[in-house]
């Protein structure tokens, strides 16, 4: 898989996911993820792009206007 910005090379590593909606700003940190190296951008597979759904709307069910979670604690 290539980079659909600058078609570099992704490799596999973690990112620090930021949503920012309806005035929720939830912070996702160690998301896996395919990164590229040349720009920075990064691409998160479906499987792992459904569970922060899930963890987005619980944090927006709770309402909490700024949100850090850890993926690994969250995904477990
Ligand atoms: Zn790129």
């Amino acid at each position: 898989m290539n980079c659909i910005l600058c078609k570099a090379n992704l490799v596999q590593g973690k990112v620090n996911h930021i949503v920012d909606l309806d005035g929720h700003i939830i912070i996702i940190k160690g998301v896996p993820a395919n990164v590229c190296k040349q720009c920075g951008e990064y691409f998160i597979e479906n499987d792992i792009a459904l569970k922060l759904e899930k963890i987005i709307e619980e944090v927006i069910k709770n309402k909490a206007e700024i949100f850090v979670v850890n993926y690994s604690e969250m995904a477990a």
